[in-house]
């Protein structure tokens, strides 16, 4: 036989072979469920930012889009406020439900969301205290997200449950090792978002190295922020700054501390920052710092997908929702949706 052919006769036999490998590992059902494959669309934050939407090739303004803002799966949370005596929760159905419903709302969008971001408290047990009931939240978390559209990417970050009201070193890689980086910065068409760990600011009795060094951070995001001319700069974290005046009381639990608090929200406000989005509250609220026409800051609450909570009973209570968030060039709209419709 000629050399050639035989050349020809492998290409063709080795085309085969791929495809045939192809086609098995694409019809085969205990695929897609393999761990590399279920931990990808979890832990795209790495380096100090987001796989996909990385700075330098996101610098441009396209056009409108809107993205999803939510927050507190909290997978176990209202069987515990049903029951405040049970000591661990064993059934998570109806936070399962509202968010597998409210992931159906948004992959059937058109257009689609740009991004879901989910603002913490992922599930209610927090690391160390019921490691096996916390597995397996996590794993119908997990599984449950898996839903999600492929093309909608998904952004998470850290709160109390999910690192503990007192952050260890170990509860921190426990964070890590299931969802990625902590804090990090991203952009999207010239907008820059800047995620928080929250829970420093709460108690940083064993974390004082992780705490001056996501200081140090954000003061070189803002440093960007200001030295650059994007269009928006938007702020996720879990716990809210305020929840409705800058000045209003501590609340201990609730919000970050006034003398924290403070000092950070004038160099937000100098870094060209307007909108602060958070959760933790169970409950919605709508804040405001204003200085003047160009200097402000509004500092939303979004609550829980799951149980909600009427923290603060001189407002009203909500239902288990999300926030749908308009950008355009020039301005940015949110309102909060229900899940389950009325
Ligand atoms: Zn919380």
């Amino acid at each position: 036989m000629q050399k050639s052919i035989k050349i020809f006769i492998t290409i063709i036999i080795i085309g085969i072979s791929i495809t045939i490998i192809g086609l098995l590992l694409y019809f085969n059902p205990d695929w897609p469920d393999n761990n590399d494959n279920d931990d990808r669309m979890f832990k795209r934050a790495h380096h100090r930012t987001y796989e996909g939407f990385e700075k330098d090739y996101n610098l441009e303004w396209k056009k409108d889009f809107f993205f999803i803002q939510a927050a507190d799966p909290q997978y176990g949370l209202m069987e515990k406020l049903e029951n405040p005596n049970l000591i661990i929760s064993t059934n998570w159905t109806n936070e399962r439900e509202l968010l597998t419903k409210a992931i159906k709302q948004w992959n059937e969008m058109n257009p689609k969301p740009r991004f879901v971001v989910i603002c913490g408290d992922l599930v209610n047990d927090p690391p160390f205290q019921n490691q096996t009931k916390r597995r397996e939240q996590l794993n119908d978390l997990k599984k449950d997200l898996h839903q999600l559209d492929q093309s909608i990417p998904l952004i998470l970050l850290p709160g109390n449950h999910d690192l503990m009201d007192k952050p260890t070193l170990e509860s921190l890689k426990q964070y890590t090792d299931e969802f990625g980086d902590d804090y990090y910065s991203f952009w999207i068409d010239s907008i820059m978002f800047i995620v928080l760990n929250t829970q420093y600011y709460k108690n940083h009795d064993q974390m004082i190295n992780e705490f001056n060094e996501q200081n140090k951070w954000i003061d070189e995001q803002l440093m960007d922020a200001k030295s650059n001319n994007y269009t928006h700069v938007i702020i996720f974290q879990h716990i809210p700054w305020f929840l409705k005046k800058i000045d209003e009381p501590d609340m201990d639990y609730n919000t970050i501390a006034s003398k924290i608090r403070q000092p950070l929200m004038e160099k937000f406000i100098d870094a060209n920052i307007h909108y602060i989005f958070a959760g933790h509250m169970h409950q919605n609220f709508e804040g405001e710092f204003f200085i003047n026409d160009n200097r402000w800051l509004k500092m939303i609450t979004t609550s829980a997908i799951g149980a909600q909570y009427h923290a603060i009973d001189t407002e009203p209570p909500s239902k288990s929702g999300y926030r749908i968030v308009n950008v355009t060039r020039t301005n940015i709209q949110q309102k909060y949706v229900q899940i389950e419709k009325e």
